[in-house]
């Protein structure tokens, strides 16, 4: 079966189909004894399966992370909830699932019309319990990530962001996902944790089925179902091969990365968590060039305290004192989603509100951020970029905003470093045919292509179905990078790029030749990235550029580029 290989590597693993089974719950007449007795007994099981999830994650964790799961064991063990259904078992002689469900239904009812949003996120924790004690008492058996303790390659329909950051690498080999596409965060979160993935691998569910064998080559983006053995051993072969590159690479962790003709650029990586600092420092990155701060509220049942913020912030700056770590502010919304901040539905989430427009609407929020990102500068190079610009005025309101709170922390007595660039994110075209004007108003620019792409071509970066319009090389996007990269120069600002395509091996010369003087990918991108750059002739990259920017389609540019 063929996919998109979005986080390169090879896995030779059975298969684990992960889904989440629909409970199928009829009302039937019972014996309350009997009922009781299946109750205590599905609770005593999940009660000790979130113990276990708890432990076994407990390494990967911070000790927020873990306390979701003291909240949920608090949950199936409360005598509330557990004095109503046997209630409601007794009085009507009803079977235990039903009753189960009858009482999580009012409760869930109750907290999701509270206005206090920390009650109101406790409606999805009490989902989440309920569901599990309830699937005990079907019969049906859970599909738990975490419990996995065996080497597999997921197969699902689709892995939300959440369902990623808990993978543990020791046993999961890779993943095939129906759905999903390279810039989706559950693909961008495979290549930062170093998991083979292949997506948008339709009909996989059906195809694949569960504990067989299948080869994910997730170089090519291929899915081999039933191997030969002359197949498993060319497989075997190969990944042997792709390790001892990745060896080989290992010798340019103290190198500068520079072109043949002494241009030096600046090498950064992406992360979604302090914890990727360890992969960002192993890979010998520059800096951090795109810390996604969204994660942070998105691992957490409710919203993050300036407290939790301050030490994630701390966290990563310390570890890399004299280089610089570029936070990006709030950026949810799209498909990152906050399910206990009840943010409306809307028709097109990826144009509707998101990042900094949530944030201007809710000052609350984003000052509390705000806060946390300038206590945490004196702990190192910090560089605070704000998301999805338009116009120059959510730039300045968003400046202001961080000003007034500056002021308030000085008066508070708090020290604040001085030396704090603030930068805006380059992803939608508005601000790339403006960047003129912007550069003026900012430090620096980072290109955002995964929102820049979908943006000048008005191809969803979700969808399957238009994925043949998401064309980082159309020659309308390498104009709107090189507006980019040209506004910031003549205002004397740096422009780099996060966004996926600065990871692309053969964008790398094109990017080189467009005066970019910065690349922030994931961090096992930095060693590959770096041995191109230091293979590049500044000139010659300029001329690439050139071509490219002349052509009149992605075919000709790619040609262009060498294929
Ligand atoms: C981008 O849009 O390119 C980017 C880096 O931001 P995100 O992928 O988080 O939207
Ligand atoms: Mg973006």
């Amino acid at each position: 079966m063929k996919g998109i290989a979005v986080s390169s590597g090879i896995a030779i693993a059975q298969v684990f189909k992960f889904e989440r089974p629909v409970l199928t719950i009829i009302r039937r007449s019972s014996e309350p004894v009997v009922e009781i007795e299946r109750l205590q007994e599905a609770i005593k099981i999940s009660s000790e399966e979130i113990e276990g999830i708890k432990e076994k994650s407990a390494e990967k964790l911070s000790l927020e992370e873990q306390a979701i799961f003291d909240a949920h064991l608090a949950l199936v063990n409360d005598p509330e909830l557990y004095t109503q259904v046997v209630h409601k078992i007794e009085v009507e002689q009803i079977n235990a699932e039903y009753a189960v469900e009858e009482v999580a239904n009012i409760f869930i009812h109750m907290f999701e019309s509270l206005e206090d949003e920390y009650m109101r996120a406790r409606a999805s924790d009490i989902k989440d319990v309920t569901y599990r004690v309830m699937a005990h008492l079907c019969g049906v058996r859970m599909a738990d990530i975490s419990l996995i303790d065996h080497e597999v390659i997921l197969v699902a329909e689709e892995l939300t962001p959440s369902d990623t950051a808990q993978l543990d690498k020791r046993y999961i080999k890779g993943f095939v996902t129906e759905q999903g596409g390279r810039t989706s965060h559950s693909a961008i979160m495979a290549r930062s944790i170093e998991i083979p993935a292949v997506v948008g691998v339709k009909e996989a569910m059906n195809m694949i089925e569960h504990g067989e064998m299948i080869i994910l080559d997730a170089i090519e983006g291929n899915v081999i179902i039933a191997p030969s053995d002359t197949e498993i051993q060319e497989y075997t072969k190969k990944s042997i091969q792709v390790e001892e590159e990745k060896k080989e690479l290992v010798s340019l962790i103290e190198e500068e990365t520079v072109t043949l003709d002494g241009v030096h650029i600046e090498l950064s990586a992406n992360i979604g968590n302090p914890k990727n600092m360890e992969a960002v420092i192993r890979n010998g990155a520059d800096g951090v060039g795109l810390y996604r701060t969204e994660f942070l509220y998105m691992d957490a049942s409710e919203l993050p305290s300036e407290e939790e913020q301050y030490q994630a912030y701390k966290a990563v700056l310390e570890s890399i004192p004299d280089k610089r770590v570029v936070i990006r502010t709030l950026d949810i919304g799209g498909d990152k989603k906050l399910p206990y901040l009840n943010i409306p539905e809307e028709m097109n989430p990826f144009l509707g509100h998101r990042a900094v427009r949530l944030c201007l609407d809710r000052t609350d929020i984003f000052r509390t951020q705000l806060r946390a990102l300038l206590r945490a500068s004196v702990h190192g190079r910090l560089a605070i970029m704000f998301p999805m610009i338009a116009t120059l005025q959510e730039l300045r309101d968003a400046k202001r905003l961080l000003n007034e709170e500056k002021e308030s922390l000085l008066q508070e007595g708090y020290s604040i470093s001085n030396t704090i660039e603030v930068g805006m994110m380059v992803e939608i075209p508005s601000a790339a045919v403006m960047a003129d004007k912007f550069a003026k108003e900012v430090d620096f620019f980072s290109i955002g292509t995964n929102d820049l792409i979908q943006y000048a071509m008005a191809a969803d970066r979700m969808s399957d179905t238009v994925a043949y319009l998401y064309q980082p090389y159309h020659p309308s996007v390498l104009h709107l990078i090189k507006l980019t990269v040209d506004g910031a120069h003549k205002a004397g600002i740096w422009c780099g790029m996060c966004g996926e395509m600065a990871g692309e091996w053969k964008a790398v010369p094109l990017l080189v030749g467009l005066g970019l003087d910065e690349f922030s990918v994931v961090a096992s991108g930095i060693l590959p990235i770096r041995k191109i750059i230091r293979s590049l002739n500044k000139k010659e990259c300029e001329d690439i550029a050139a071509r490219a920017l002349a052509c009149s389609s992605s075919e000709e540019a790619l040609e262009v580029l060498g294929g």
